[in-house]
């Protein structure tokens, strides 16, 4: 008996499910915090900012994430990452509390 192969319509519908659920990931994401500059994530000191951005995983599929960009705006830290395994980029914002 010959080996079953998936037909390429499923497999191209398959992709567009992945597709739309990294996308709705994305999106929740984008509401927790660390995903919109309006909610970043508190940190006591800037030498954890990486250390608690690596603690995300990627999106898609759930790697190990490394620190592509840091960038400073004001008092808020934006950390671009990058899967990899997939590479896919994840922004995520942090800010140093100030001591009160
Ligand atoms: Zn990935």
């Amino acid at each position: 008996m010959a080996a079953r192969k998936r037909p390429r319509a499923e497999r191209r519908q398959n992709d567009r499910d992945v597709a739309k659920l990294v996308e709705a990931r994305t999106k929740l994401a984008r509401l927790e915090a660390g995903g919109d500059p309006a909610r970043p994530i508190e940190v006591p000191s800037a030498s954890v900012i990486e250390v608690r951005a690596l603690t995300h995983r990627c999106l898609a599929c759930d790697g190990e994430l490394r620190v592509h960009e840091h960038r400073a705006a004001h008092d808020l830290r934006e950390v671009e990452l990058a899967c990899k395994r997939c590479g896919r980029r994840r922004v995520l914002w942090l800010r140093v509390s100030l001591p009160s």
